[in-house]
């Protein structure tokens, strides 16, 4: 008999007991509105919001409802106007895109390497190439290019960068945190990333002006004292009557279950990464099957995992998602011709009519996914691993790809 996986990878760790108890306690207290603090109290957003700025090393925090809203919220708050290009990943999540469009702005991709980074070569081509002057950065599923020659790149034609750091946050690009090299960091709270409070974003940045800017957007008529982390009433001043209100806050509720999770975040993270090893050193050496390489320079978190097809053909991918899915590991596959779940793939978004990009679909036709969480043990890794490597040999053979290696 051939072995089975039966964990569930949608299910999370839950809530830390003394999450629990502050979220009893802000609801037995009726004072779920952040602004709805009893004198002489600090809200439980405010005190996320100090928490988190010092967790990353930031001036400014603000909380907000999502990470989505986050995004627009700094394409906003760092002046993109509708009608402007903005720079940002082929290969990312619609969300990214979706910010863009909300804020009126038109997405201008940029193409993905093997590495599942940002393409820098094609995004110096498009920096020469676009009117655009903000780029929004997605480190999508958690691989960070190198940051040292993005920012080279941004500062020499002077785009402003925005991070999405949905997928790192906890992670570090040569010991600085993912969020801190762009004028602003965002972070999602949602339950699949790195800190889980159903819904929620966060957004980090050293700039008074956007900080201030983002705190009025996501709704704080004239209640920006009562933050955690923004700046003086003196950056407010000349700001009021300029910014509209654009409602997103986050509540008091969400901000308790998410405050103890910032102390347990580095050890998640090791409990992730430790799992994405296991699930690597089990793939390695497999026909046909390539590994992503990570930089020394990048202290990743490997909530979730990737591997490669390369050129593989589509029903070959197929069949191995498939042979997988009959055996409890569920496989997402970003090539494939129709989104499913909360895969899609960049030709989907037909709202920002991108432009063809054949070096970056051919990365993506053969880009499979799992997500790895922690309540997987070691050795359901393992599992998982020789499950994997059982099927895409069995499929490379019936098909006849993949039998040389690929490393
Ligand atoms: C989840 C996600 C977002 C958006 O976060 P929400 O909190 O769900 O709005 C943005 N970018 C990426 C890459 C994501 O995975």
């Amino acid at each position: 008999m051939a072995e089975v996986f039966t964990g569930n990878f949608t299910q999370q760790d839950p809530i830390p007991d003394e999450g629990i108890a502050a979220a009893v306690a802000v609801m037995r207290g009726g004072r779920l509105h952040r602004y709805n603090a009893a004198p002489g109290e600090t809200s439980e957003v405010a005190r996320l919001e100090a928490e988190f700025a010092t967790y990353v090393g930031a001036r400014y925090c603000l909380a907000v409802a999502s990470g989505g809203y986050a995004l627009a919220t700094a394409l906003r708050a760092v002046g993109v106007q509708p009608g402007d290009r903005v720079l940002s990943n082929a290969f990312t999540l619609a969300p990214v895109p979706g910010a863009i469009a909300a804020v009126g702005a038109a997405p201008e991709f940029v193409g993905v390497t093997e590495a599942l980074t940002i393409d820098l070569d094609d995004l110096e081509a498009r920096l020469a190439a676009t009117p655009a002057r903000v780029l929004l950065l997605s480190h999508m599923r958690g691989h960070v290019c190198d940051m040292d020659r993005l920012m080279a790149l941004c500062a020499a034609a002077g785009v402003t960068v925005i991070e999405d750091c949905a997928h790192t946050m906890g992670a570090r690009w040569r010991g600085v945190p993912s969020g801190r090299h762009g004028a602003v960091g965002c972070y999602s709270t949602q339950t699949y990333k790195h800190m889980n409070s159903g819904e929620g974003g966060l957004l980090v940045t050293d700039d008074a002006g956007i900080a201030a800017r983002a705190v009025l957007l996501s709704g704080s008529y004239m209640f920006h004292d009562r933050h955690g982390a923004a700046p003086g009433p003196e950056v407010f001043e000349p700001l009021l009557g300029q910014v509209p209100n654009v409602s997103g806050r986050l509540d008091n509720l969400r901000a308790a279950i998410l405050r103890p999770q910032i102390a347990l975040l580095d050890d998640r993270c090791a409990g992730w990464t430790a799992r994405y090893r296991r699930v690597e050193a089990g793939l390695r050496g497999v026909p046909g099957l390539k590994i992503i390489d990570r930089p020394a320079d990048e202290a990743f978190v490997g909530s979730s995992f990737q591997f490669l097809l390369p050129d593989w053909p589509p029903a070959a991918v197929a069949g191995v998602v498939a042979r997988c899915k009959a055996r409890g590991v569920e496989l997402k596959w970003f090539g494939a011709e129709r989104p499913a779940g909360f895969t899609s793939r960049y030709d989907h978004w037909e709202y920002a009519a991108p432009r063809p990009m054949p070096a970056t679909d051919r990365v993506l036709a053969g880009l499979l996914d799992m997500r790895l969480p922690l309540t997987f043990s070691l050795p359901d890794c393992d599992l998982i691993a020789r499950i994997v490597a059982d099927e895409v040999r069995a499929e490379g053979a019936r098909s006849g790809v993949g039998q040389a290696a690929a490393e």
